[in-house]
Order: C-alpha cells, then sequence, then structure tokens
C-alpha cells in the first residue's frame, strides 16, 4: 500500500518550510529568512499513529520565472494533483492576506480535503490569532507554532482522518513492477515504447489507473510486468511538469511503487549531479536497481568506449555497486531487447531467499578467512544469521555487541554474501542485533 501524501500550501514565508521540519523530524530543507530561497529537500517520509506518510513542501518547488502569485497558484496545483490531504498554511500574525485568498479559492475548486494551519501562534495567549481566518471558509483552523512545535500532534490528527482507506492496485506477487527515472529528455518515454513495441510484447491494459498513476501492464513470454509512469513519460501540458523538483517529485512516487527501477542515462551528456541525487533515492528504497545508458546511438565509439564510460559510471555510482548496466538506443533498438531480461535477473534478485544453513556456511567460511575486528580487547562474535525480509533481502546476524560490527566488517560480509549468492541489481541489508 502506498503511503498517503500530505502536501503543505501556502504563500512564502508563513512558516511551510519550518513546519515541513518539524514534521519530518529532522532538519532536512534549509530554512533561511529569504523568501523563496532554494531548498534542497521537499519531499521526506514521517509517521504519525504508527502511520506512514510522505510530505512534500510545496514552498520548495519554484516554477521558474513565473511571478510571485503565479508560482503560488501553481504550487497549490500540483498539491492537488499530488496529494491526499493538504495542509493550508497561514501565518496568524499577517491576518489574511491577499495571497491567501489567492490560495483558498484554487483549493476550493479541488475535492481533496484541506486543513487549515494558522502558524506563528507561539504562546496559549495568541489564540484569538485564529478567528479572523474562519473567513477562507475551511472550517475550524488549527492553531500551531513551528518555532515552538505547538498544535502539530491536533493538526496531524486531523490530517490523518483523511488518508485514503482504499489500497494501492492489487497487481499479484509475480508481476513485476518497473519504473524508469532520470532527467527530462534522457529518452524514458521512447524508452517505454521501445519496450513496448517489442516482438511478442503483448500490452494488456494501457490506462489502468491507480490514483493519479497511470500504469501499464504488459506480458512477455508469461512473464507479466508494470511499467510505472513518472512524469516526462505522459505529460499533461501543465507549466510545472518541466520543473526539475516536479519530475524529483514525481519519480519519488514510481520509486516507491516499483521493484525494479531503471536509471536512465543519457550518453550524449555523460553523468551530472542531478542523476547521483536521483539514483540515490532509488537506493536509499531498497530497490532493484538496472543502470541504462540510452543514446548510444550518438556515441563515437572504439574497443574501449563501453569500458570507458562503465568506469566512470561506477565512479559516480559508488552506491550502485551492485546494479547492472545496459548500453542501449531507444532510437534504433540497438539492444533493447536485453533489458527485460535484466530486469528479469534484478528482479530475481531483490527476492531471493536463501536457505539458513546455507547462509550460516557462508557466514561462518567468511570468519574463518578474515577474523572479526575487536575493540578495546573485545571481539565481536557472530552467533547466528538469518534472513528476514525480501524485497530488498534483509540479513540479521546475531552477534555479542552489535557497536563491534564495523562498517568495514559489514561490507565485508556483503561482499561474501554476494559472492555466494550474486543478488545482482540489488541492495542487501545486514543488521547486527545482540543476541539474547
Ligand atoms: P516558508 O517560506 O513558508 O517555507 O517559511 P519558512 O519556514 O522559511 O519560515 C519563514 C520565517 O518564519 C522564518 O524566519 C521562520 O523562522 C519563521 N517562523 C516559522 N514558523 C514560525 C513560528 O511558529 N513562529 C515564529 N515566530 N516564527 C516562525
Ligand atoms: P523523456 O523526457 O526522458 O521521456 O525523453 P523522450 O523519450 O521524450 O526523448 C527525448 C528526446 O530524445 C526525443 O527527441 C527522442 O527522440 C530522443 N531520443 C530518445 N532515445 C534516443 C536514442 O536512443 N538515441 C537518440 N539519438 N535519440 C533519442
Amino acid at each position: 500500500m502506498p503511503k498517503p501524501i500530505i502536501a503543505i500550501v501556502g504563500r512564502p514565508n508563513v512558516g511551510k518550510s519550518t513546519i515541513f521540519n518539524r514534521i519530518v523530524g529532522e532538519r532536512v530543507s534549509i530554512v533561511e529568512d529569504i523568501p523563496g530561497v532554494t531548498r534542497d529537500r521537499i519531499y521526506s517520509s514521517g509517521e504519525w499513529l504508527n502511520v506512514d506518510f510522505n510530505i512534500i513542501d510545496t514552498g520548495g518547488i519554484d516554477i521558474g520565472d513565473e511571478p510571485f502569485l503565479e508560482q503560488i497558484k501553481q504550487q497549490a496545483e500540483i498539491a492537488i494533483d499530488e496529494a491526499d490531504v493538504i495542509i493550508f498554511l497561514v501565518n496568524g500574525r499577517d491576518g489574511i492576506t491577499a495571497a491567501d485568498e489567492e490560495v483558498a479559492k484554487i483549493l476550493y475548486k479541488s475535492k481533496k480535503p484541506v486543513v487549515l494551519a494558522v502558524n506563528k501562534v507561539d504562546n496559549p495567549e495568541m489564540r484569538e490569532l485564529i478567528y479572523d481566518f474562519y473567513a477562507l471558509g475551511y472550517g475550524e483552523p488549527f492553531p500551531i507554532s513551528g518555532t515552538h512545535g505547538l498544535g502539530l500532534g491536533d493538526l496531524l490528527d486531523e490530517a490523518a482522518k483523511h488518508f485514503p482507506k482504499e489500497k494501492d492496485e492489487d497487481y499479484g506477487e509475480d508481476v513485476i513492477k518497473f519504473s524508469l527515472i532520470g532527467r527530462p529528455n534522457v529518452g524514458k518515454s521512447s524508452l517505454v515504447n521501445a519496450l513496448l513495441g517489442e516482438d511478442r510484447v503483448i500490452v494488456s491494459d494501457l490506462a489502468g489507473t491507480t490514483r493519479d498513476a497511470i500504469d501499464t501492464k504488459f506480458t512477455k513470454e508469461d512473464q507479466e510486468y508494470v511499467v510505472i509512469d513518472t512524469a516526462g513519460m505522459r505529460k499533461r501540458g501543465k507549466v510545472y511538469e518541466s520543473t526539475e523538483k516536479y519530475s524529483v517529485l514525481r519519480a519519488l512516487k514510481a520509486i516507491e511503487r516499483s521493484d525494479v527501477v531503471l536509471v536512465v542515462l543519457n550518453a550524449e551528456e555523460g553523468i551530472i549531479e542531478q542523476d547521483k541525487k536521483i539514483a540515490g533515492y532509488a537506493q536509499e528504497a531498497g530497490k532493484a536497481v538496472v543502470i541504462v545508458v540510452n543514446k548510444w546511438d550518438t556515441v563515437e565509439k572504439d574497443e574501449k568506449t563501453m569500458k570507458k564510460f562503465e568506469e566512470n559510471i561506477r565512479e559516480h555510482f559508488q552506491f550502485l555497486t551492485y546494479a547492472p548496466i545496459v548500453f542501449l538506443s531507444a532510437k534504433t533498438k540497438k539492444r533493447t531487447h536485453t533489458l527485460l531480461p535484466m530486469i528479469d535477473l534484478a528482479s530475481e534478485s531483490h527476492a531471493v531467499r536463501v536457505e539458513t544453513s546455507i547462509l550460516n556456511d557462508v557466514i561462518m567460511d567468511a570468519v574463518a578467512m578474515n577474523p572479526t575486528p575487536t575493540h578495546n580487547g573485545n571481539r565481536l562474535k557472530i552467533y547466528y544469521t538469518t534472513q528476514v525480509a525480501i524485497k530488498p533481502p534483509t540479513f540479521v546476524v546475531f552477534v555479542n555487541d552489535p557497536e563491534l560490527m564495523h562498517f568495514s566488517y559489514k561490507r565485508f560480509l556483503e561482499n561474501k554474501l554476494r559472492e555466494a549468492f550474486g543478488f545482482e541489481g540489488t541492495p542487501i541489508k545486514i543488521i547486527a542485533r545482540p543476541r539474547k
């Protein structure tokens, strides 16, 4: 089931990113006194009453050179498109401004639930500031203070009441769900079209609509796949669709619903910082990853070109050492037929379950080869290892003291597990726990 999404909307300086940080519980976005400052992270996860949700700070999505009011309006539209619940934030100290009214007007037009929050109510005496805001027409305003962390519990209680009850489309265990992420124009839609146009591919459902995502289901040789839409693949003609932040937002949603994520690079342009950022999200989410170098037709090649390109990728994507790389051209269709088998492989690795006795043999052999580290005279002891989850494969190692399991030793164990079981295309997790 996908996490519910909350979006925070409001004009600049009402405290959106302050509230975002409070709710997320860490200072992930940069709060500055400069209005409209570029924020690093605008999307993150939070938890309230044991429900995980995602939250978007729409204030961090700047839309080109649009005038101030137009930007706010578009941010509100993004919230309407992307969120399940909208927190409409105003500044209690300013009263209702013209910009607040504009936001209110846009939100009226949608059916999404809106919770009105009046920020900067820093003490109980200031509570009466909320009464003016009834005039916005969103019922009882919730007084909060981002700076002091007041009122957020009540606000989230109210937001959580509106979380959707329906489940994500259930395609079944055997269906491989994948998405293509990458900058605009790297060739994601061309690649999907090339895949769907392959021999023996049968597209069964062109518009299975799950909430607002558009999925395409297809079959090849008895294997069923669903390709999950991200921004840039089915353009709806809205101005903000071409912005970087918005495409990241869509990518994150798609990543979450996927088993396998194809990180698409453009061979013509090489690797840029944004590619790494996007790929980092797939890694963080624990998804299987295949790196696709598209537009290979545009590159002038000799016998060393591919190897050089590969080395360059490995250097930039050190966190994705396990991801296979495919070089292809969506345009000429050269080697596009190698992609589905690679997706199959990554998906298989992602769901591998290792037999416990074999797992422990591999770990014990590893320990015999490279003795466990010591710290202050204490040696790490490994008692027993068990796989606790798939997608991605997750291993719990029971030890005398988890503190003694250094990063480098964990990395060594990971390498040994990879040597033994492959896991090509998938991250794996190793967690040290004290034996009780
Ligand atoms: P945004 O532009 O809507 O994201 O607003 P920011 O989160 O950047 O906040 C704008 C300014 O208001 C910053 O100087 C914050 O420190 C300040 N601010 C945010 N929340 C509160 C609050 O609850 N009380 C007070 N007094 N100031 C706040
Ligand atoms: P998206 O924004 O990532 O979905 O990218 P598109 O699929 O819309 O492709 C962007 C542009 O790149 C279009 O003009 C495509 O025709 C072109 N393109 C896509 N794949 C290839 C390729 O393999 N080789 C070349 N030369 N051009 C490509």
